[in-house]
């Protein structure tokens, strides 16, 4: 199992600690995990801090963590939260850092939070996804030190209207994002935690991971966001079979940033 998108003691809004989810990891029978914790420069609120991230402190314990159960590969990744003024910044903090995998993640559209609904304010719920994407367009035309885009219909994960928009209103604005991320030879992840809302969806939904796999994309990587142990390769079997039912062949994992195909037909072999 694989695990791209997760979360530890490292992330402002996260307490679990590294070494109980490896523990967990391990007892489940995993093999390998990619920690990213959330970096997010410039966050428009302060309820949670998105900004403190200690990478010497979370490179150092990874590596003490490696060294103390070898059993399971550990990974050292990002979820870093992009806004358009801040590609330069967050393109040397990747130099420095030297991580295996960056989530490049949206969390902010037109400066204004996603989370806690400001930027749904004086929106109309149409207009809000048009927005949205072209913040991300406009982004990934600047930054190019990422592997894949995190959660790329998260508007949907914070507001009902937003959600039952029809996706015919704003398609022509994320088939620019689809074609850019396609073009520039990066990949999208699948996101579980909307598996274990209410919502019973990932991130982004079938609907959009067919458009992706339709217009040529194959870079796709599994992440379960989780921010409890318990959560870790969460729904892995089943979104690994959607992917092939899709028409996917290949999970993409990294190492230093290369990406590294894995068979999907091979993986479930194995499961
Ligand atoms: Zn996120
Ligand atoms: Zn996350």
């Amino acid at each position: 199992m694989y695990d791209y998108h997760l979360h530890s003691h490292f992330s402002g809004d996260c307490n679990e600690q590294m070494e109980e989810t490896i523990k967990k990891a391990i007892e489940m029978g995993g093999k390998h995990l990619c920690f990213t914790d959330h970096l997010d420069y410039d966050y428009p609120t302060h309820e949670i801090d998105f900004e403190g991230f200690d990478e010497k402190a979370f490179t150092a314990h990874i590596n003490q963590l490696q060294d103390k159960y070898s059993e399971i590969k550990l990974q050292k990744g990002v979820e870093l939260g992009l806004q358009t003024h801040l590609a330069n910044q967050c393109d040397a903090f990747v130099k420095n850092f030297d991580p295996d995998f960056v989530l490049c993640s949206f969390h902010v559209a037109k400066r204004q939070d996603l989370f806690n609904g400001d930027f749904y304010e004086n929106r109309t719920p149409e207009q809000a996804w048009l927005d949205y994407y072209e913040d991300v367009y406009n982004t990934l035309n600047v930054f190019k030190s990422y592997c894949v885009v995190g959660h790329l219909d998260i508007p949907k994960r914070y507001n009902e209207k937003v959600k039952d928009v029809d996706i015919k209103a704003y398609e022509s604005a994320l088939d620019k994002v689809l074609i850019k991320i396609i073009e520039d030879k990066k990949g999208i992840e699948v996101n579980m935690s909307g598996l274990r809302t209410p919502q019973m969806e990932t991130l982004p939904n079938r609907l959009i991971l067919q458009k992706y796999f339709d217009l040529g994309g194959s870079i796709i990587t599994i992440g379960s966001d989780a921010h409890r142990k318990e959560d870790i390769y969460s729904h892995f079997k089943e979104v690994l079979l959607m992917l092939q039912e899709i028409g996917f062949e290949y999970l993409a994992t990294y190492e230093k940033m290369k990406m590294i195909p894995i068979e999907i037909k091979t993986v479930l072999e194995k499961l």
